[in-house]
C-alpha cells in the first residue's frame, strides 16, 4: 500500500520540478490549462475518478471503488510543495466531478466522467452564493420545473475554474426558501450551457475563480444528480471525502516553508554567525518541525478513516482545522526567517505566506470545523 502512495508522490514530485514554478508565472487560464494538461499526462487526474468510471483502481487503498483520499492527499502534499496552481487542479477535478459519480445518470457519467479522469474536461463545484457561505440552508440559486427539465436561475460565487470549467456540480434550491435546511438538488451543468455568465475575480493566490450568473439556463432532468431534495446531502458526501486533501495541501505549503527557513538560516549569517545558530530560530525550526508532523499525522489518521469507511467526522475537523492553521502560522514564521526578502514579492516564502491563507477558508473554515469537531466531543 505505502509503495502505491510513493509511487504517486514521486509521480506528483516529477511534475512538480519540470512545471510548478512555469504554470504559476502564467497568466490564471493559460497556468490552469498548463498545470491540468502536466497532471493528466503524468497520470495523476485518473485518482480523481473511481476506477469504474475510467479513474484509477484506488481498491488497494480503499474499502470501496472510490476516490482514495490517501491518494489525494500525497498528491497535493507534493504538488502543494512545487505549486499552488497544480495543487488546485487536480483537487478541482476531484471535487468538481464527484457528485457527478456519486448522483448522476449513468449515461452522463459514461460520457463525462473517463473525460475528467483524462483531463480532457475541467470540473468545478458551485454551492457558495452572495448570501450562502458557511451555511448551505441560505441557497438562493432557484431551480424551477418546467417538464422534463429546470430553469436555474440565480449566482454563485467564489467558484474556482470559473470560465474554465466544463462540469460544474451546482446546488439549488428547488423547494422552500432561503434559510431552511433541505428543499436542495444538485444538477450537472455544462460550462459551454446558454444564459451562464462567467466573470472572474483575483483572489490572493494564482486561482482561476470568479461568480457565475445563472440566468434561466435550461438543464434536462436527465442532467439532476441525485434525488429531489438531497442535494446539501450529497454536496456534503463530496466534501467529506475532499475535506481531508486541503489540510495535506495546507501541510504541502508548510513542508516547504520550513525547508527555506533551513536553507535560509543556515546561509545567511548576522553578527558574524549564521543566523542557525541563534537559539530563539533554533526553537522556531524546532516549533515549525513538531506542527508540521502532527499535522501530517492528523491527516493520515482521517484520510484513512474515509478510506476505511469509517465514522472520519471529528478526525476530518481535526486535520483540517489543525493543519491549516498551522501551516499558516509555518509559512508566517518562514516570512520572519527571511526578513525583508520575506515580503518581497515573488520570493518563494511570500508566495506561499499568501497562498496558504485560504486554506483555512475553503470547504468549511477553521470555525466551522471546531464548530463541527465540538459538537462530536459534547454532542
Ligand atoms: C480560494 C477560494 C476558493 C473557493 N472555491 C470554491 C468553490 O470552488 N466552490 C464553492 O462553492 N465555494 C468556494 N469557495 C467559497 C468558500 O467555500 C467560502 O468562502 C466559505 O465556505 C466561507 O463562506 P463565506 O466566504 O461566505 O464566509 P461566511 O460564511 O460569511 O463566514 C465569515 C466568517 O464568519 C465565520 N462564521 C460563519 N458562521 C459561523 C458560526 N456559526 N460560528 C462561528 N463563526 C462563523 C466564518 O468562519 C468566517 O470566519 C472558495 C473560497 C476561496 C477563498
Amino acid at each position: 500500500m505505502s509503495s502505491v502512495l510513493d509511487d504517486l508522490q514521486a509521480r506528483a514530485k516529477a511534475v512538480g520540478m519540470v512545471h510548478g514554478a512555469r504554470v504559476d508565472a502564467l497568466d490564471e487560464t493559460q497556468g490552469a490549462r498548463e498545470a491540468l494538461s502536466a497532471i493528466a499526462r503524468a497520470g495523476l487526474t485518473a485518482w480523481c475518478v473511481p476506477a469504474r468510471f475510467g479513474g484509477a483502481d484506488a481498491r488497494p487503498l480503499c474499502a470501496a471503488d472510490m476516490v482514495s483520499v490517501r491518494a489525494m492527499c500525497a498528491l497535493r502534499q507534493e504538488l502543494a510543495w512545487h505549486s499552488p496552481m497544480l495543487d488546485v487542479m487536480l483537487v478541482m477535478q476531484g471535487l468538481g466531478s464527484y457528485a457527478l459519480a456519486l448522483g448522476g445518470a449513468p449515461e452522463l457519467q459514461a460520457s463525462v466522467l473517463p473525460r475528467i479522469a483524462r483531463g480532457e474536461l475541467v470540473g468545478a463545484f458551485a454551492l457558495t452564493e452572495p448570501d450562502a457561505g458557511s451555511s448551505l440552508n441560505e441557497v438562493a440559486l432557484r431551480a424551477t420545473r418546467r417538464g422534463d427539465a429546470w430553469v436555474l436561475d440565480g449566482t454563485k460565487t467564489f467558484i474556482s475554474n470559473c470560465g474554465l470549467a466544463d462540469v460544474i456540480c451546482v446546488l439549488a434550491r428547488t423547494s422552500g426558501v432561503p434559510g431552511e435546511s433541505g428543499g436542495t438538488t444538485m444538477f450537472y451543468v455544462s460550462g459551454q450551457a446558454k444564459g451562464l455568465e462567467a466573470k472572474r475575480f483575483e483572489v490572493t493566490s494564482p486561482h482561476p475563480i470568479g461568480e457565475y450568473r445563472f440566468n434561466e439556463v435550461i438543464v434536462p432532468d436527465s442532467q439532476r444528480l441525485g434525488e429531489i431534495g438531497a442535494g446539501t446531502d450529497l454536496a456534503l458526501s463530496v466534501l467529506a471525502r475532499f475535506r481531508t486533501s486541503v489540510a495535506a495541501a495546507a501541510n504541502g505549503f508548510a513542508r516547504r516553508a520550513l525547508y527555506e527557513s533551513c536553507n535560509r538560516l543556515r546561509a545567511r549569517k548576522q553578527f558574524g554567525k549564521p543566523l542557525a545558530s541563534f537559539q530563539a530560530l533554533r526553537f522556531d525550526i524546532a516549533d515549525m518541525d513538531v506542527r508540521v508532523r502532527a499535522a501530517e499525522l492528523l491527516v493520515d489518521e482521517a484520510a484513512r478513516l474515509v478510506d476505511e469507511g469509517a465514522d472520519a467526522t471529528a478526525a476530518v475537523a481535526r486535520a483540517k482545522y489543525y493543519a491549516t492553521e498551522g501551516a499558516s502560522w509555518v509559512c508566517d514564521r518562514a516570512v520572519q526567517h527571511f526578513g525583508g526578502l520575506g515580503v518581497k514579492r515573488g520570493e518563494i516564502v511570500e508566495r506561499l505566506w499568501r497562498d496558504v491563507r485560504a486554506l483555512r477558508i475553503y470547504e468549511g473554515t477553521s470555525e466551522v470545523q471546531k464548530l463541527v469537531l465540538a459538537k462530536q466531543i459534547l454532542g
